[in-house]
């Protein structure tokens, strides 16, 4: 037991010296107090790899799967081609990926360093533009655009950045309700926020923002910012109190960097793109957490439009027609033009009896047009190509209008219209009609089964839905782009999403994991303890004896599974009807299977509603700290939060239990719809392709299924000392065609069981044995340092010992504030 510190490099400074000593003496009372303090030390000297002539700086020393993994990143940079990437979370795909781009990027030239801007000549914009004009990615060389799904994710790439050694100029990208540091508007959100913020740039405006203002002497004395890596906290902590807006800097700044962070829609949303001037010639492109990447490109390129939304929508007009007319008539300001509201009102309410009239015979089956039929629909109320402009100017100018008088009435509601506008804008993109044919227009009717005023009212859904998510991909390849790489732990079946995406992917990599194979249990369990066949299908899902079976299989689970187990349903109700019967159906032994569960662990259940995860997740570190108790077990959903990027490291995973495929509900309209239109295209696609190769509807409809799966059970094992089971209870995942769905890297380990008592005697050797091979450990640099989950999502347990690791950039400041010093420190209870 025992600690050190050392320092990165150079002599400590004073303020250094008093950080030890303050880090000193947290430390000793930790170590008086019995806890278990750890330490991870660096070498200042990083190792070098020569990758296909470049010279790549790694902090560690690397896994053979990084070095195979940064050769396929740089296969794909230098002869400018596309790359899927597969590599199991926790192998250290982020760092690898950020420390092999950057060494080809700057084996092309020196990364970017920012001129002294003369004079600051920034021409000033009231409008959403850039501020200025100029830009296109720093220079001669290819800009780098990574982005990732959340701002979470990307603060985790920004922390990997800041351990690489490589200083690229670079900038994160974040919007208003991030970075705005106006006490006066930031507390409104979306469109209300963008509204409120143009409003007080606008240089005519009575109140200004003075944030704003400051920004041209900010850039004139700070050149050199986004040298070092910063994340949008410290952005918004350089704005704070009297500084320049962060907003605006980013914007700033973006034109000339080597390297920008952003959240995917930048790339994926046709308005953002706009928005971004970067020189896209030679650039890449690189989308990391990217498993669900051509749902995301398929839903920003759609629209649903319920009637719900289009009754404020038209309210909201109305409201505006009375402003205008008051200001008007106040203001005695001709140039304010009521009338245009008065047309779009009388628009959006003929569009609402359009779409009241569709006719829908059968309600599950509703009104089904191709994608083209949008423009008929609109051209009856005279919106065309050419009125479109015109119409989507009146609709922002309305939310506008209602944005100011919000302003003025204090109240912060987001303006609904501007829904109106993104919808033709959408639908009159740059080319109009030339994409519509990969569209389908549909008209839902839904009985409301909400409890408010609307509980038993029909209502219908306008939706024009996009089938091909390559369109995006496309359009983004079609401006001279060099390399798109997409990467996750999970992108396999990648077929599929190749075809999906109608790029070509040369490049593809299923990497195995960095653990050996016997620190993995994978099992197929077909039938439970009393031989019943373990089924999910639609056909057995409600039987009884299934979900008795099931929960009696997961009762004996949680006495061999130590610690945290978590439990993976197809879908909310099969979770909420398994959970119901357990609680109420049978009794055995006097007690229920919830009762004989909770007996051997406590049980989370993963909420429907997304704003209660947090506390959820809260519930699930509190028990699974929770001495008294052997383990936590956390029923969840595929395709929920909890199946989609949260690190359940060491203890808080030690197993994965899937208990069915989560094939999507086949009745979803969406669903059918996506099934007919894929079987077309490979009807109408080249006869001399073989059919195998081409991804008809079915093959869709599983191979996301089995994409479901393989996200859900990458979360276990999460770095190289980690180890779990894998636990498949459903007797269809014994077919050949199932498993060859299955990660690779899980794949050849799998056995199937034919016998429910082999399988628990199995689990409690591996259990026992992994015990015994990985007891209560320091948790060394190299391992944190692969796995890219935040320390704040990471809910980490080893053996009987929680263990908390800081490195520099962890340590919160409000309780270290030290950051220039290798730390690591861990006690039972501390996180
Ligand atoms: S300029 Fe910046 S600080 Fe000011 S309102 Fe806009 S986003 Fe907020």
């Amino acid at each position: 037991m025992g600690f050190t510190v050392v320092s990165r490099s150079g002599s400590p400074t004073r303020r250094e010296n008093q950080k030890r000593r303050v880090c000193f003496r947290l430390l000793l009372r930790l170590l008086r107090r019995g806890f278990v303090v750890l330490s991870a030390e660096s070498d200042p000297k990083m190792p070098n790899y020569s990758i296909r002539g470049i010279n790549v700086e790694f902090p560690f020393e690397a896994y053979q799967s990084q070095i195979i993994y940064m050769d396929r990143v740089i296969e794909s940079l230098q002869n400018k081609c596309h790359a899927l990437l597969e590599s199991p979370t926790g192998t250290g795909k982020t760092l690898c990926l950020l420390c092999a781009t950057l060494a080809w990027r700057k084996s092309l030239g020196s990364f970017s360093t920012r001129k002294d801007r003369k004079n600051s000549a920034i021409p000033w914009s009231d409008s959403d533009e850039p501020l200025s004009q100029s830009g296109g990615g720093g220079g001669a060389f290819p800009t780098i655009v990574y982005a990732s799904r959340t701002h979470s994710q990307l603060r985790q790439v920004i922390k990997e950045l800041k351990r690489s050694s490589y200083r690229p100029k670079m900038v994160v990208l974040g919007s208003r309700e991030q970075l705005c540091v106006n006490e006066e508007v930031n507390s409104l959100r979306g469109k209300a926020l963008t509204n409120a913020c143009q409003y007080l740039c606008k240089k005519r405006g009575k109140r200004q923002c003075n944030h704003f203002n400051r920004l041209p002497d900010y850039l004139k004395h700070n050149p050199h910012i986004g040298d070092e890596p910063v994340d949008i906290e410290d952005l918004v902590n350089i704005g704070k109190d009297s500084g320049p807006c962060p907003y605006y800097i980013t914007r700033e700044l973006h034109k000339d960097v080597d390297i920008i962070f952003a959240p995917y829609n930048y790339l994926i949303s046709n308005g953002y793109r706009k928005f971004l001037k970067v020189n896209w010639t030679n650039s890449v492109l690189i989308f990391d957490e990217a498993h669900n990447l051509e749902s995301l490109c398929a839903d920003s390129a759609s629209f649903d439009l319920p009637s719900v939304l289009l009754s404020a929508c038209i309210s909201e007009a109305q409201e505006c027609v009375q402003l205008a007319a008051a200001r008007r008539d106040s203001l005695n300001d001709v140039s304010i033009n009521p009338e245009n509201f008065a047309i779009l009102k009388g628009l959006l309410l003929k569009l609402q009896e359009l779409i009241s009239k569709v006719p829908i015979p059968k309600r599950d089956e509703g009104f089904t047009k191709p994608g083209p039929y949008i423009y008929e629909m609109l051209k009856s109320l005279n919106i065309t190509h050419e009125t479109a402009p015109k119409l989507i100017g009146t609709v922002e100018e309305a939310a506008v209008f209602l944005e100011e008088e919000k302003q003025r009435t204090a109240t912060n509601a987001g303006s609904k219209l501007e829904i109106i506008a993104d919808m033709l804008k959408l639908i009159f993109r740059e080319n109009g009609s030339n994409h519509a044919d990969v569209y389908r227009v549909h008209v839902q009717e839904l009985e409301q089964n909400s409890t408010d005023v609307m509980k038993g009212k029909v209502s219908r859904t306008l939706s024009w839905w996009c089938f091909s998510p390559g369109i995006t991909m496309l359009d983004i390849a079609q401006k001279g782009v060099g390399s798109i790489i997409l990467t996750s732990g999970t992108l396999s079946p990648m077929d599929s999403l190749a075809q999906e995406l109608k790029l070509d992917f040369p490049i593809r990599l299923e990497n195995p994991h960095v653990i050996s194979s016997n620190q993995l249990w994978a099992g197929v369990v077909s039938t439970g303890p009393s031989g019943y066949v373990l089924n999910s299908s639609y056909r057995n899902r409600d039987v009884p004896e299934y979900k008795q079976e099931l929960g009696n299989a997961i009762v004996n689970f949680s006495r061999v599974v130590p610690e945290g187990l978590l439990i993976f349903f197809p879908s909310y109700y099969l979770m909420d009807s398994c959970i119901t019967f357990w609680k109420n159906g049978c009794y055995r032994n006097s007690m229920t299977v919830w009762e004989r569960i909770c007996k051997l662990k406590k049980p989370v259940i993963e909420p429907k509603d997304s704003s209660l995860f947090p506390a959820a997740m809260r519930d699930f570190s509190e028990k699974l700290q929770d001495r008294a108790t052997s383990g936590v077990v956390f029923f969840a959903v595929c395709r929920g939060k909890v199946s989609e990027g949260l690190d359940f490291a060491d203890g808080a995973g030690r197993a994965v239990v899937i208990t069915g495929l989560p094939y999507a509900r086949v009745t979803d309209p969406r669903v059918k719809l996506k099934r007919e239109f894929l079987d077309e295209q490979s009807q109408l696609a080249d006869v001399k392709l073989p059919r195998s190769t081409l991804l008809s509807g079915s093959m869709w409809y599983s191979q996301e299924a089995a994409r479901a799966v393989n996200q859900a059970i990458g979360r276990v094992i999460r770095h190289r000392h980690d180890y779990g089971a894998i636990i498949f209870c459903d007797d269809r995942f014994e077919q050949p065609s199932q498993q060859s769905k299955i990660s690779l890297w899980i794949r050849p380990n799998v056995k199937c069981y034919s016998r429910y008592g082999e399988v628990i005697s199995d689990l409690a050797r591996f259990f026992r044995t992994e015990r015994s091979n990985f007891p209560a450990r320091l948790v060394t640099e190299q391992e944190n340092n692969i796995g890219n989950a935040s320390c704040s999502q990471k809910i980490t347990l080893i053996g009987r010992y929680h263990i908390l690791v800081c490195l520099p950039y962890y340590l919160p400041s409000c309780f270290f504030p030290c950051d220039n010093l290798w730390v690591a420190f861990g006690c039972r209870g501390m996180i």
